[in-house]
């Protein structure tokens, strides 16, 4: 295979044992791995004769990576949007059909190949900002077919688009209809038996559930990771969202790779999380959406060294949002991170979120997934709204046209 040579590079490798920015840089590729990274003047002399790019003092980055999305989905909600604005109460919408369930009935009727074609655009919108590797959910379906149907859904996306896809099974997202006020009912017929019928088509990354009052208890969830844990699933969780319920200890205690919103969080669930090695991925959008005022306890998770993941949410009703630049500048502007922490959040951390220890960060043997940008530096990327500035894209060695 043949080696390729990036020079003149501005490199932000996002390797905490390198400079945070380095100029006039080096990266050595070879297929689909980085073979090398450093500075122009120490470059090895074997590589000195290979195929060079100038990049005349680009700014590159690992290629971005979103944690965690909805981005399979059939619909949208912005009538629910506006109604909202026009003075309707949540209640009000979900009685008129609204919330949640309008987006499980579109995504029941909706085809394999409606799924896919209706979330490619939004799957585009992200590529377009050096998005590489992308984590999609299900639980929209709520019933064993549409459940493994948006995985498949899913899978299809990484067929059709240079991107790693992630799938997250989440059947425990919401109680259906069918089953209301039958939660456990509802895990027992449909949701673990689905979980194993997607794990044995190979459709399934990793087990996700909703740890809230409208949701799942503590106790249900746990009963879906002791299944995740039989099947040999890494598991996450949406904890600590809207309230307090022990989720985020929940998720520490079954080895959880994250846990995610968690505004309810305390600086007990930052140590047990830190205890565990489960990283806190945060959405912003969502708490933007929602016009939440309790921010996650950016603070706590600093202090005992939980590393921290910024990511879309992507999802039709709480956070319609296709573009991870804008959910790191949310993270900076409204829960406080550095521009660094959410630049690690949407590189090397959120590789942590995904189980992946081959990216995240430009180092030698790590995947070739970078972003090549027309920018000067890693802040201004996120503190310009509304502006993609990606030159181009660099997919396991491959060039990409977004
Ligand atoms: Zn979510």
């Amino acid at each position: 295979m043949q080696t390729l040579i990036l020079t003149h590079a501005t490199l932000a490798a996002m390797d905490p044992s390198g400079p945070w920015l380095l100029s006039d840089a080096a990266i050595v590729l070879k297929a689909d791995r980085i073979l090398w990274s450093g500075p122009m003047a120490d470059l090895p002399p074997e590589h000195r004769e290979a195929e060079s790019r100038p990049l005349d003092g680009r700014l590159v980055t690992p290629a971005l990576i979103d944690a965690h999305t909805h981005i399979v989905h059939a619909g949208h909600r912005a009538g629910e949007f506006e109604a909202r604005l026009e003075g309707a109460s949540y209640e009000e919408i979900a009685r008129a059909g609204g919330g949640i369930l309008s987006t499980v009935r579109a995504t029941r009727a909706a085809s394999e190949d409606d799924l896919v074609a209706q979330a490619l655009p939004r799957v585009d919108a992200l590529l377009a900002e050096g998005v590489g590797t992308l984590e999609v959910k299900s639980g929209y379906g709520l019933d064993h077919d549409t459940e493994l149907r948006m995985l498949r859904a899913a899978r299809r996306i990484g067929e059709e688009r240079p991107v790693t896809v992630r799938t997250s099974f989440l059947g425990a997202h919401a109680v259906p209809p069918e089953f209301k006020g039958h939660p456990d009912a509802y895990l027992d017929e449909v949701c673990l038996p689905a979980l194993r019928a997607a794990h044995s088509e190979g459709l399934v990354d990793a087990v996700d559930g909703f740890c809230e009052g409208i949701a799942f208890t503590p106790g249900q969830i746990a009963r879906l990771f002791d299944e995740a844990r039989a099947l040999g699933l890494p598991v996450k969780l949406h904890a600590e969202q809207l309230s307090h319920l022990g989720g985020a200890q929940l998720a520490a205690r079954h080895g959880a790779l994250s846990a995610d919103h968690l505004e309810y969080a305390t600086d007990d669930d930052a140590k047990a999380m830190a205890a565990s090695g489960t990283v806190a991925t945060l959405l912003p959008g969502a708490f933007y959406t929602l016009k939440e005022r309790q921010a996650p306890p950016v603070a706590a998770f600093r202090d005992q060294g939980v590393p921290m993941v910024v990511a879309t949410d992507c999802n039709p009703g709480s956070s319609p949002l296709s573009s991870l630049l804008l959910a790191m500048n949310m993270a900076c502007t409204l829960f406080g991170l550095t521009v660094q922490e959410s630049w690690l959040g949407a590189t090397a951390h959120a590789a942590r979120a995904l189980g992946l220890s081959d990216r995240g960060s430009i180092a030698p043997g790590q995947r070739a997934d970078l972003a090549l940008w027309d920018a000067e530096s890693p802040a201004e990327l996120v503190y310009r709204l509304g502006q993609r500035p990606l030159h181009a894209r660099i997919h396991g060695g491959q060039w990409c046209r977004s």
